[in-house]
């Protein structure tokens, strides 16, 4: 049960666009690989901030929705979004932080990595860990953060659960990820062959009440998978486990299934293909408003209905 490979993207609930840009951008030097549209809410962006080529597993993306109460963490809700640095990087990012003015806490140590802990604008938590791990990664030219300090991608995500067994059974059984290790309350779980960009770190946190979404929350987890075939066995499997999930839907860049994890995380799995440059010159990925071919009909109103990015 290799199908899912690890982690495809993280996509969260942003507050202003413009704020969510300056910092994925400016400040942690990553590139929008991708400006579109949140094809449910076509009104809203969502963005994809990502490596030079938008490679699976470095992606995070946001729904800027400004006008949402703030999330409040607590189970059945992603806690924390982990971004891989290199090895002896949380330095460099430590003083690139506060030479922003942004808050990062102190270094903690978690199953043998270090993290440095930074809150965006509008209030998601992120680490960004050390890792050496192997993976694919195209470095940025054009990022304010020198190649060999730059975010690797996705490096993991921390849910938090009322109890671990449900979550448990659908990581280990349908997904083929093995725990690695537990420290306390945190269980960490990662795919076959575990690295960078799969890492699933489980907390459980019962009787600490539920989360509920709102700005600054993790919208849902996207777990890779490498292609169509793989795509409806996972989806089979996680359908023979007792779960509900979506039938196929074409995302263009990839095609996606979502389900709720018994914990309440809202899961999704998609493929590695067709990516990003399916509709872009790879050179300008992210310059212009990108629509699924069935939206471009509308763009005209949908243009209207957006702010600017620019200035
Ligand atoms: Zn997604």
């Amino acid at each position: 049960m290799t199908d899912v490979l690890g982690i495809h993207h993280v996509t969260a609930i942003a507050g202003d666009p413009r704020e969510n840009l300056a910092f994925y951008t400016g400040l942690l030097g990553m590139r929008l690989v991708k400006r579109s549209v949140n094809q449910d809410d076509p009104g809203t962006y969502h963005l994809f901030y990502a490596d030079a080529e938008g490679n699976p597993g470095t992606d995070l993306t946001f729904f800027p929705w400004p006008h949402l109460p703030a999330g409040r963490l607590g189970t059945g809700l992603t806690g924390e979004v982990m971004l891989a640095v290199p090895k002896g990087a949380v330095r460099y990012w430590a003083e690139r932080l506060a030479a922003a003015g942004v808050h990062s806490g102190p270094l903690e140590e978690r199953f043998g990595e270090r993290a440095l802990l930074v809150t965006d604008p509008h209030g998601m938590a992120i680490a960004l860990v050390e890792t050496e791990a192997e993976r694919r990664f195209s470095p940025w030219e054009a990022s304010p953060v020198p190649a060999d300090k730059q975010v690797r991608g996705i490096h993991g995500v921390r849910l938090w659960e009322e109890s671990l067994g449900p979550s448990r059974k659908l990581l280990e059984d349908v997904f083929g990820f093995s725990l690695q290790a537990s420290v306390g309350e945190w269980h960490r779980f990662v795919p076959t062959g575990g690295s960078s960009g799969g890492v699933v770190d489980v907390r459980e946190a019962g009787g600490v009440g539920r989360g509920v979404m709102g700005r600054g929350s993790v919208h849902h987890v996207a777990f890779r998978v490498p292609d169509d075939a793989a795509h409806g066995r996972a989806r089979a499997r996680v359908l023979a486990a007792g779960h509900r999930p979506t039938p196929v839907i074409d995302r263009f860049w990839f095609k996606s299934v979502y389900f709720s994890e018994p914990g309440g995380v809202l899961f999704e799995l998609a493929t590695d293909g067709p990516g990003f440059a399916v509709d872009e010159d790879p050179a300008h990925l992210g310059e212009h408003l990108v629509l699924p071919p069935w939206l471009e009909s509308d763009r005209e109103r949908i243009e209207a209905m957006l702010p600017s990015l620019d200035g």
